[in-house]
């Protein structure tokens, strides 16, 4: 990146590709900073701390552990580690700059109570392996999420450890597994609508199951009748996504739940879109028997390079013996404990195992607590109410220019789903997405769900003011009109990025993901190699 900085110009900046438009000699242009990597700005002799007297150190308990090199690290000082770092962080999109519109991430705005409530010592700076007497106070903070969770979902239980929503997802599927086990049954297909998120037939695979996809009707939600046709022995369960991720909510599946138990079957809901319904819809009414909750979507916690997320998994009567530990409980005496091995006075024997060392996210949960309770349960039925009139909003401001494959359906849960037919011949959906960086938004999700040409899935998320609403539909409005008359600068936005169009396909089979030396090293991809300019 540095051969882009000594050649004076921003590639970026040219209306052409390649097209030197603007010449600097520092390589930066206004307030837009290039930026080199940590290794070629530093050197060997600067150090980021002030060591008194290095040679009196005492190092000579470290025996044997003693460094005999110096370590190889970037040597840089303070102010310069700062400043690359913030650098770095002014090429990227946030959500404190504006809007995320990733369709099925939920990426909203994080309250800053839920960020000081974290920050409070009695939470930041415990250790997981502290006596469980010195940390009361947290273990209350995860028993009253569960409680929580446990209430808005209408469920029998919760496993608090998993990590992500994936990790929720295998996390269910062990507690099918532990369930089918406990009955002496093997049933090894997993039944996954086309609708439903790509996590979903990963996970089961991963979990060593079978996958059978069910098609979706031209409505967009599951066709019941094909999978009933599919239920029987080898069934272990179906895995659907409610609200799916055709953007409408699935209301077939109290039948679809009934016909699954009937046949032996469990029911596995992906609930990362809860933030839809939540306050509206318990999962358990509806005869699921595990479901994720993804805390970094539904319950504002940060997400995205930012996380990291925690994904609990709310359970069934029939599946809550098998979760996972730790677990925290209540005595009979009132004190409050963790049960960190399969006891059978605790009502606990048959724990499938462990999802992590310890007992999940504690910063994660102390935010979603925060949030639960500076919302209270009218104002998390707010949420769902607001993410969607924002997403039926969008959805009914542009389907006269992007067609809306689904509209007709009625209106949409937390997203709306667009298709680029009836772009300018050659135009697609990641001329818009691109057209949308130069507009300063993040881009939707662009090419998913797979059931939808050349889709778009837009998630506005129910922290948008109705102003930010109209200065991103009068963006896509105005790039769907471009790419209808056939606006050829469009085919290389960004113009107006840190970086013009990658080559997308390149940079996922060849990424290049640690600093290899000096360019022109043989197997160092160059940047133009991998489609940067
Ligand atoms: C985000 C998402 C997941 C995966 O959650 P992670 O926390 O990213 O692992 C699964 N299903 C749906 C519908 C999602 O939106």
């Amino acid at each position: 990146m540095s051969a882009v900085n000594a050649s004076g110009w921003r590639p970026s900046m040219g209306e052409g590709a390649g097209e030197a438009k603007f010449a600097t000699s520092s390589g930066d242009y206004g307030l837009m900073l290039e930026e080199a990597l940590s290794f070629e700005l530093g050197s060997a002799d600067k150090c980021g701390v002030d060591i008194d007297d290095a040679d009196r150190a005492p190092v000579s308990g470290l025996g044997r552990f003693l460094r005999k090199a110096a370590p190889a690290l970037p040597g840089l000082t303070e102010p310069e580690t700062v400043r690359h770092y913030t650098r770095l962080s002014r090429q990227n999109y946030a959500i404190d700059l504006g809007p995320f519109p990733l369709g099925s991430c939920t990426m909203k705005h994080n309250p800053r109570l839920n960020e000081k409530m974290a920050r409070l010592a009695g939470f930041a700076d415990l250790h997981p392996m502290q006596p469980q007497k010195t940390i009361e106070g947290a273990l209350e903070v995860i028993e009253q999420l569960a409680d929580w969770l446990i209430t808005l979902t209408g469920m029998a239980s919760v496993a608090m450890s998993p990590k992500a929503g994936a990790h929720g997802e295998l996390c269910g599927l062990l507690c099918i597994r532990a369930a089918l086990d406990a009955r002496g049954e093997v049933r090894d297909v997993v039944l996954v609508p086309e609708s439903a998120h790509g996590t979903n037939p990963a996970t089961a695979a991963f979990a060593g199951f079978k996958v059978e996809s069910i098609p979706a009707t031209p409505a967009g939600r599951v066709d019941v009748a094909a999978l009933k046709a599919k239920l029987g022995p080898n069934v272990a369960g179906v895995m659907i996504t409610n609200p799916n991720t055709c953007g409408l909510f699935e209301p077939d599946m109290r039948e679809i739940a009934d016909a699954v138990h009937a046949a032996g079957g469990y029911v596995y809901c992906d609930g990362a879109n809860f933030n839809a319904i939540v306050g509206k819809v318990r999962p358990g009414d509806l005869g699921v028997d595990a479901m994720h909750i993804n805390l970094h979507k539904t319950f504002s916690t940060p997400h995205g390079g930012g996380g990291p997320g925690a994904g609990p998994v709310v359970l069934s009567e029939a599946l809550a013996p098998f979760a996972p530990l730790p677990f925290v409980t209540r005595g009979d005496d009132g004190s409050i404990h963790l049960v960190e091995e399969e006891n059978a006075s605790e009502g606990h024997a048959q724990a499938f195992g462990r999802m992590v060392a310890f007992h999940g996210q504690m910063g994660m949960f102390t935010r979603a607590l925060t949030y639960i309770l500076s919302h209270g349960a009218d104002g998390l039925r707010q949420v769902a109410e607001d993410a969607v009139l924002n997403a039926n909003y969008v959805l009914r401001s542009c389907e006269d220019l992007l067609p809306a494959p689904f509209a007709d359906s009625g209106p949409c849960m937390h997203e709306a789903l667009f298709s680029d037919a009836g772009l300018a011949d050659g135009f697609s959906t990641l001329d818009i997405a691109k057209g949308l960086i130069d507009e300063g938004f993040h881009p939707m999700t662009v090419y998913f769900p797979l059931v939808v040409k050349g889709a778009m899935l837009v998630e506005p998320t129910e922290t948008e003011s109705k102003a930010g609403l109209d200065r991103f539909i009068a963006s896509l409005r105005s790039l769907a009109e471009r790419a209808k008359a056939g606006d050829e600068s469009l085919h290389s936005a960004p113009h107006f990025a840190p970086r013009r169009r990658l080559d997308e396909t390149l940079a996922a089979r060849k990424p290049v993901l640690v600093w290899q030396g000096e360019a022109g090293v043989p197997g160092t991809p160059s940047l133009s190699e991998i489609g940067g300019s």
